[in-house]
């Protein structure tokens, strides 16, 4: 029996266990890296920024 890697409640389904969360972690999980590797792009987009600056 697998348990969910967020919550630790135990996964009902394949897909879940496939998953290593339920489904509400799941979109939780995946709303949180989505916002994560928004950040990270706004970080690199700015060090690029920077870079140009910085190099004229
Ligand atoms: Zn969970």
């Amino acid at each position: 029996m697998s348990n969910c890697k967020r919550c630790n409640r135990p996964l009902k389904t394949t897909q879940s266990i496939e998953r290593g969360y339920g489904p509400t972690c799941k979109k939780k999980h995946d709303e949180a890296e989505a916002e994560f590797l928004k950040r990270q792009i706004t970080i690199d987009e700015y060090a690029e920024y920077e870079a140009k600056a910085v190099g004229r």
